[in-house]
């Protein structure tokens, strides 16, 4: 039973008030036809959305079932038109792009009833109304009483106890709408079936009471109705009506359902939609390929140029700084009045000197092998190298059975080597000045640097963790023309150039070409003849399996019936002697590499290339030799003459003067004695004496050398002995016996793979220098730093505009599927309508259109992302053609392509967020009105 209790309801627009109900009273039976009478705006359909729940009335009361609805919430309201109420329009209000079948399941829809139930129910419902045979058609394809015929079935599905419908034959001509009203009067049996109309003759023909109604005032009624007394004694009371429920799962389906019926508009949408993505996604592929580029070029340029931290080191950084500083003394203007002098030079002079230090490499490398120090967070793939001084020296045979040392291509002439000869290996040339110094010395003194290391032998940097023999720098530059990579120690490889040459010097020394023809060029050169050098090619075959013989400079000393050691790295026969005893290292070169076209670094110079582990060995040779453990044995006399090393007293050092020239062999003595007659001469000495022995023979130089020796005073001795004796000092000895601590490299070579990491590293060695003791700190010049700043900074800036750019895209983008979301929105409105009148609640409505927009964005996401890897193709070969390169490619990032999708998906729903919690509160009376 229905009870309408004087209820009012105005409109108002702007200042103009509409009574469209004027304080109404209407009690309804639960099972009558009634019909309600009334010219155009006299106020019948808004009674009826009132009593349908669909809109509010201003004052009054309906009761419905002798509850009152004042209380009611939106969640009753929804549940009431759910469940009670059954809605049928004059315009149908079908859902044109869902099946008849889809329209009348609605209700159960939102009522949250199973889907198999639902068809079965919704099936029944249309059989009853005559359509059971055309249940998968749209609304469009049926005539206006069949579809007023669904919009019956579907108001009947949910089984309402009250039926309302709104001139339902209005827009019907007059056999159909006979037909309407035998199915409504059909219905109306056991149920209150409301229904406005204009038309008199039907309403009287059909409807079981008349009510009239003029401007929002009934006039008349054919049939009152007075609730018995103790019905209505009871005052209302609220009770729950609980809800109408539908899962966001079937608000997905039933939009997903929607979209797929409207698959080109849908498709329009979500393309719209995309081409924020599309520009996004492209200018994310462009920056993504530059800064692939970008990184790349990173790498390369720090593979080719790892942070070098060597020894001994000449602080270019600082030099260069502080000639700034000076300049910036200088550069105030002076005035045209007088000479100023300028002190930029010295100063630079000054800075210069001060400038070369020593680096205590065993204190950093221990900081380095911390695991905990910051510096390890940025090493690149390639990871930290070690160099070692090894000390060795390379023999072979050439072709006529010379013997060959690899560093001055025969035996024996090594002590001499012609200044044309060291010119020509490079050996003069190299800027150590040191080695030009002990050269120096060892002529004089038998001590030697001959057997460091031959300068065409160099090792093959190894893997990060130092177990490959050869590092992913190394095998991802060089390309092996012949044989292989060396496995173990034994195995060496010949380095060529990218032009598969290698110097002839190199060839001689290898013993590959031979020796004698090497010196006769020499001599040739040195006498300024036009020099035919031999640079016929060399077959691979020739070169591999070629062994070397390698000794150790340990083993290069031989110890003396004097109990001394010799130095016989000079010495034919006993070189001979001892590369055929088992203390050569046999070197076999089982292929040759050269670096690949477009090698990003060469860190392995041409010429021979030898594993890590062949260092190791001689590490571990050198530290258990003989000649080692001698001389740890006793640390002030040097076992290579027996001497004291720095003696404090002058007697010591006459003596160990008398015995040193006394060791010395009959050349090297005339050689001594010409040195110093020759200081002695530039120091303004006898000339004609110096005359005189220039024509001496080598034997009578050395004898009058050992007269005068004998003959000489402890002053004159220890003068000798403090210009041309050198005890040599332990750490001398040991250095060149080979001994190399694994805790002090001579060169540590940090590789990373971008320049923040470089930065990072700079600054993590600026903050090891703060808490380093003075003597620990390390120096060292940032070459890359110094070259590449402002390759940076332009790096910056383009990252930065892109960045930018892409900023710009995405706020554009959004304000994009926010329009498009609320104009497809707005173009619902009468559905939202449709929806609320069968009960769905807002947050239902709101649902369907979240629901729908994420499954847009999500379309425009895909959509965007497969634009753009299609785009990327064409956009490619654009950017191929002008940049000359391949080397930048438009390639989206999964990443960010998952990004892009969730992106578009979040941006589609906070887009439709506004215009669907605005629908979901549109007034349904108001949205229904729509058209
Ligand atoms: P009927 O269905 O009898 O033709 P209505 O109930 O639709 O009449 O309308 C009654 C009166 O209320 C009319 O004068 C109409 O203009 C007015 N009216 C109805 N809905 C609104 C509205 N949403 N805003 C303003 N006036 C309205
Ligand atoms: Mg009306």
């Amino acid at each position: 039973m229905l009870q309408i209790q004087g209820i009012s309801k105005q409109y108002k627009t702007g200042d103009f008030v509409q009574r469209a109900l004027d304080n109404v009273s209407l009690n309804l039976r639960d099972s009558e036809f009634v019909a309600i009478l009334g010219p155009s705006g006299s106020g019948k359909t808004t009674l009826l959305n009132i009593i349908g729940g669909l809109d509010h009335y201003d004052s009054g009361d309906l009761v419905i079932n002798g509850i009152s609805t004042k209380q009611y919430k939106s969640r009753d309201w929804d549940s009431y038109r759910n469940h009670t109420i059954g809605f049928v329009f004059q315009s149908y209000n079908l859902i044109p792009h869902q099946t008849i079948l889809s329209n009348v399941e609605l209700a159960l829809t939102i009522s949250g009833v199973s889907h198999s139930e639902r068809r079965e129910r919704a099936r029944k419902a249309l059989e009853q109304v005559g359509l059971g045979e055309h249940v998968n058609k749209k609304p469009n394809q049926l005539s206006g009483g069949q579809m007023q015929r669904v919009a019956i079935a579907r108001a009947l599905v949910n089984d309402p106890d009250i039926v309302l419908a709104d001139e339902p034959t209005g827009a019907l001509d007059s056999d159909t709408s006979v037909q309407i009203m035998d199915l409504l009067k059909e219905v109306a049996k056991d149920r209150l079936v409301v229904m406005v109309t204009h038309n008199p003759e039907l309403a009287y023909q059909y409807a079981t009471r008349i009510v009239e109604l003029k401007d929002g005032v009934i006039r008349s009624d054919s049939d009152p109705f007075e609730p018995a007394q103790n019905e209505t004694a009871t005052a209302p009371v609220h009770k729950t009506m609980g809800r109408a429920s539908m899962s966001f799962g079937t608000s997905l389906a039933l939009s997903f359902n929607n979209l797929r019926t409207k698959k080109g508009r849908t498709f329009l949408t979500a393309f719209a939609g995309s081409i924020g993505i599309i520009g996004i996604a492209l200018i994310m592929s462009v920056s993504a390929g530059v800064n692939t580029y970008i990184d790349n070029i990173q790498r390369e340029t720090m593979t080719a140029y790892p942070i070098s931290i060597d020894e001994q080191t000449f602080d270019l950084t600082s030099m260069m700084t502080s000639g700034q500083q000076s300049a910036d003394n200088q550069g105030k203007k002076h005035k045209s009045d007088a000479i100023y002098p300028d002190d930029a030079a010295i100063k630079g002079t000054a800075s210069m000197t001060s400038s070369i230090t020593e680096n205590n490499l065993s204190a950093f490398k221990k900081y380095l092998d911390n695991k905990d120090s910051d510096i390890n967070r940025y090493i690149g793939s390639a990871g930290i190298q070690y160099s070692y001084d090894t000390r060795f020296s390379v023999f072979s045979h050439d072709p006529d059975g010379t013997l060959v040392n690899a560093d001055g291509v025969t035996v024996g002439k090594t002590g001499t080597k012609s200044m044309a000869d060291q010119m020509a290996d490079g050996s003069l040339m190299s800027a150590d000045s040191s080695t030009f110094t002990s050269t120096r010395v060892s002529m004089l003194t038998g001590k030697t640097d001959q057997n460091a290391a031959p300068s065409s032998f160099h090792e093959i940097m190894p893997g990060a963790d130092g177990k490959k023999n050869v590092g992913k720098v190394i095998s991802d530059n060089y390309e092996v023309v012949e044989g292989s990579w060396p496995k173990n120690k034994n195995e060496v490889v010949l380095v060529l150039d990218e032009n598969n040459s290698l110097s002839l010097t190199t060839v001689y020394e290898l013993g590959l070409k031979s020796a004698s023809e090497y010196h006769d060029m020499m001599n040739q050169l040195n006498s300024g003849d036009d020099v035919k050098t031999d640079t016929k090619k060399i077959d691979y075959s020739d070169v591999i399996d070629r062994t070397l013989k390698l000794l150790p400079a340990c083993d290069q000393y031989v110890k003396g019936d004097n109990g001394h050691w010799t130095y016989v790295g000079d010495d034919v026969d006993q070189i001979n002697a001892l590369i055929d005893s088992d203390k050569a290292i046999d070197l076999k070169i089982v292929g040759v590499v050269k670096p690949v076209e477009d090698a990003d670094a060469t860190p392995l110079s041409s010429g021979v290339g030898y594993t890590r582990a062949l260092t190791n060995e001689l590490i571990d040779r050198a530290e258990s030799s003989e000649i080692v453990t001698e001389q740890r044995s006793d640390k002030d006399h040097n076992v290579l003459n027996g001497m004291t090393f720095s003696p404090s007293d002058d007697a010591t050092k006459a003596q160990d003067a008398r015995d040193y020239v006394a060791s010395l062999g009959v050349s090297s003595k005339a050689q001594m004695a010409q040195n110093m007659m020759a200081a002695a001469g530039a120091s303004g000495g006898d000339s004609q004496q110096a005359a005189a022995m220039a024509q001496m023979g080598e034997q009578q130089l050395a004898d009058q050398f050992d007269a005068y020796i004998a003959t000489a005073d402890e002053a004159t001795l220890v003068a000798i002995y403090n210009q041309y004796v050198s005890t040599g000092s332990y750490n001398d000895n040991l250095a060149d016996f080979g001994v190399v601590s694994r805790d002090a490299p001579s060169s540590i070579n940090i590789y990373v793979d971008s320049f923040e990491d470089k930065n990072s590293i700079n600054d993590a060695i600026d903050e090891y220098n703060k808490t380093a003791k003075e003597k620990d700190k390390i120096t060292y010049t940032d070459y890359v730093g110094l070259m590449m700043n402002s390759v940076t900074t332009i790096i910056n800036v383009i990252t930065y505009v892109l960045i930018a750019f892409v900023a710009v895209s995405l706020v554009v983008s959004s304000i994009m599927i926010g329009i498009i979301t609320y104009i497809s929105v707005l173009e619902r409105t009468k559905e939202i309508g449709i929806l609320r009148a069968m009960g769905a609640s807002k947050r239902n409505v709101s649902n369907v259109f979240n629901a729908e927009t994420g499954i847009i964005g999500l379309l425009a996401g895909l959509i965007g992302v497969g634009a753009t890897v299609l785009l990327n193709f064409p956009i490619n070969s654009v950017l191929h053609h002008f940049m000359g390169t391949t080397e930048v490619s438009a390639v989206l990032p999964v990443g960010n392509a998952i990004a892009l999708v969730i992106l578009s998906v979040v941006l589609t729903l906070i887009g439709g967020l506004i215009p669907s919690r605005g629908a979901s509160k549109q007034d349904p009376a108001t949205a229904l009105r729509t058209e």
